[in-house]
């Protein structure tokens, strides 16, 4: 119940990504002035879930990527920042937790429903860590295709201002955190945070949890990528480590390993289709994930949507 009610507020109020579910891209490029107001609206109106991970580390889930806080005499530590429209409500959750003052605002990746709140947070009194790239990406207009997105650069409120390129190690409230960026995967702009002592690991959009990925074609993207990066968080975690994906429910190593045997699958299947030489439509007629549907294929991408991403970034 706890997995459909997530699933269900992602799927109402996660940006155009979210919304996007099952419809067909076309149809949603007529929508989409409509889509990132509606998308700020719902989180407007979608309160904070808070789920205790250690003594001073907290899931928060609401509108938008899944975030974290850590709270402690060195200052809140954040990870994400939803849309714009959720900050008072996770200053509400945070106010509940601790009187700590704000300190550390880390972004996954650069994407509109991790980093809108991005501005409002800095002007609440957080520092912005991320990736080189998520600087650069937020600095510029973008868009994502698929959905018909067209995103302004953000205001200078927004953008991190502490950035590095392969790993940065931070030491806060007792605990030691790695970030680490990989290669591109759902974007180009991609880090996960590993907090050692917590032993919780926060992918990113590295990680749906229960639905196939949305992987970011526009941004570098790719699926061999996606399967890279997730061999690579498996080799640091262990049975105990709890993950925190981008999107749906609190999961572990198990079922990440189950995810990513997912991901290798449909894209050999895929690959072998693509190379014997049929086209992107031809090869999506063949459900190539068929198998996988049952399980992976009631979220926010349809398996033929999938198998389009898949094909186009092998
Ligand atoms: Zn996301
Ligand atoms: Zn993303």
């Amino acid at each position: 119940m706890l997995i459909e009610m997530n699933r269900r507020s992602f799927l109402r109020t996660s940006l155009a990504f979210g919304a996007a579910a099952t419809i067909a891209p076309r149809t949603l490029f007529a929508q989409k002035s409509d889509q990132l107001a509606q998308a700020r609206d719902g989180a407007a109106k979608t309160p904070i879930k808070v789920t205790k991970l250690y003594d001073n580390l907290h899931l928060f889930q609401g509108a938008g990527g899944n975030m974290a806080a850590q709270t402690g005499p060195d200052g809140i530590l954040y990870i994400d920042s939803s849309f714009a429209t959720a900050i008072p409500h996770i200053k509400e959750a945070l106010a509940g937790l601790s009187h700590d003052a704000p300190d550390t605002l880390i972004n996954t990746h650069f994407h509109f429903d991790h980093t809108d709140g991005n501005e409002a947070m800095h002007a609440a009194g957080f520092h912005i860590v991320a990736h080189t790239k998520t600087r650069q990406r937020l600095s510029a207009p973008s868009s994502v295709k698929l959905f018909g997105v067209d995103l302004p650069a953000s205001p200078a409120g927004a953008l991190p201002t502490t950035t590095f390129d392969h790993a940065m190690h931070i030491w806060h409230n007792g605990d030691a955190l790695d970030l680490l960026h990989v290669e591109p995967a759902h974007t180009d702009t991609d880090i996960f945070i590993h907090f050692h002592k917590a032993d919780v690991l926060h992918t990113g959009d590295l990680w749906f949890n229960g639905f196939y990925p949305f992987i970011d074609e526009g941004a570098g993207g790719c699926i061999d990528g996606m399967i890279k990066a997730g061999k690579h968080i498996l080799t640091l975690v262990s049975g105990t480590t709890r993950l925190i994906p981008g999107h749906g429910p609190l999961g572990d190593k198990a079922g990440f390993q189950k995810f990513n045997d997912m991901l290798s699958g449909v894209r050999d299947n895929v690959a072998k289709l693509k190379s014997a030489g049929l086209s992107e439509q031809e090869a999506i007629a063949k459900k190539p994930t068929a198998s996988f549907d049952a399980d992976w294929g009631h979220g926010m991408l349809s398996p033929d949507v999938f198998t389009g991403l898949v094909y186009r970034t092998l």
